[in-house]
């Protein structure tokens, strides 16, 4: 372990102090790069979350640790994804789980395990529909943006809105009900009701809580609603590799699951998963349950107060703590201002933001709003953040 952090370090030739903070896994967008400056990147102050396009959280030297290992040996994969399956949904209180190429992939394949019933044939035909039970029932306000990854196994998405309209849309080619999670407040058929719908007509029900791993009680609560494939990203709050993703639920459909996926050609070839991944997930749950989330949640709170505090007394600007009801449920900072009475823009504050050096990423909700997560800032990056909003704000 000490030759490969050595190794690690060597590589990246860091100066002592930046080394003893990427022992740690305490980089900051500061830091000197070698490897991205040489391609021309500026790592950016995230504040945004835990999102794809910012390469997804950061993986703690457990999980580093964990896929440098793996990667050093051969083994054979297809028993490795079992063992990993099993000690993962032991930890989670799942019947059965497997590791996916992101919470994209396991709705493909959760999707053509369902369409194709555990039926090898079937499976191989995917996507013709023919003797196919191919129609995948989803509420409006539930749409994701990853229908894609539904329809490419064959599946047509059927919309409904009202519980009446759910029952009646259910007939013999209907293979699989999906259901976003953080969508749950805006639909009319509640968690608990949609799961009871699928058990008394023998559909099978997917819940896409790729997002939702925070509290990380979340990640048995679907599971024990009753839901029959539950999804997580493994690179967002676990804070896994950023290709991987879990597969929860019932045996037989993660069973069927294995197949549609790589290494077996078929449908999810090309999405692979890596010993590296399957090890590096394993340990990132096994961290994450252990992770003292109340005192993380402390750390965040600080973050927040400290962005709020930099712009007090700043005229006509407001902040607001704010939580999510679901999904990335932590602490961020909303900062509201009238964008006329200032004469300054939510698109401006944040082009500036990105403009500057550390290059900072937030996201605007509307005009005259920002909002701000600290969730992954590192070091004293929300004193940074902090203090050029004040800035842009005083200019
Ligand atoms: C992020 C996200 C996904 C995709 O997750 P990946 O792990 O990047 O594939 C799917 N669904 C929802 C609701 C998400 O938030």
């Amino acid at each position: 372990m000490k030759s490969t952090r050595r190794r690690l370090l060597q590589t990246a030739a860091l100066s002592p102090a930046a080394a003893a903070a990427a022992a740690t896994g305490n980089l900051t967008a500061s830091s000197p790069s070698p490897l991205y400056a040489s391609l021309g990147i500026k790592p950016v102050i995230n504040g945004v979350g835990v999102v794809t396009v910012l390469g997804g959280s950061i993986m703690p030297p457990e999980v580093i640790r964990a896929m440098e290992e793996a990667s050093r040996y051969f083994i054979p994969l297809p028993e490795l994804e079992r063992k990993v399956g099993m000690r993962i949904a032991e930890l989670l209180k799942a019947p059965a789980a497997m590791v996916t190429c992101g919470a994209a992939s396991a709705i493909t394949v959760g999707t053509a395990a369902c369409l194709s019933e555990g039926d090898p044939a079937k499976l191989r035909r995917l996507p013709n529909r023919e003797g196919i039970r191919y129609e995948v029932i989803q509420q409006k306000s539930h749409r994701s943006g990853y229908e894609h990854q539904m329809e490419l196994c064959g599946a047509k998405i059927v919309t409904v809105e009202t519980r009446k309209e759910l029952e009646a849309a259910i007939n013999e080619k209907t293979g699989m009900m999906f259901f976003l999670n953080k969508a749950d407040p805006d639909g009319q058929v509640k968690a608990e009701e949609f799961v009871r719908i699928g058990k008394e007509r023998g559909v099978p029900t997917m819940n896409d809580a790729a997002s939702d791993a925070t509290p990380k009680e979340n990640l048995w609560k679907y599971t024990a609603q009753g839901f029959d494939l539950v999804i997580f990203s493994g690179g967002k709050a676990l804070r896994g590799p950023q290709p991987s993703g879990l597969l929860l639920g019932r045996k037989d459909l993660i069973e069927a699951s294995y197949p549609a996926m790589s290494p077996y050609a078929g449908i999810g070839r090309g999405m692979k998963v890596g010993k590296e991944e399957m090890c590096g997930l394993l340990a990132a749950v096994e961290r994450y349950l252990k992770v003292d989330h109340e005192a993380e949640y402390r750390e965040l709170d600080r973050r927040v107060a400290s962005i709020r505090q930099a712009l007090e007394g700043v005229p006509g600007v407001r902040t607001e703590r704010h939580v999510p009801v679901i999904a990335n449920e932590v602490p961020h900072v909303k900062v509201l201002w009238d964008e006329s009475a200032r004469g300054l823009s939510s698109q401006e504050v944040v082009g500036k933001l990105r403009d500057g050096d550390p290059p900072i990423h937030i996201q605007r909700p509307g005009n005259g709003q920002l909002l701000i997560s600290v969730w992954m800032m590192r070091g004293a990056e929300h004193e940074i953040v902090g203090r050029r909003l004040k800035e842009i704000f005083r200019a």
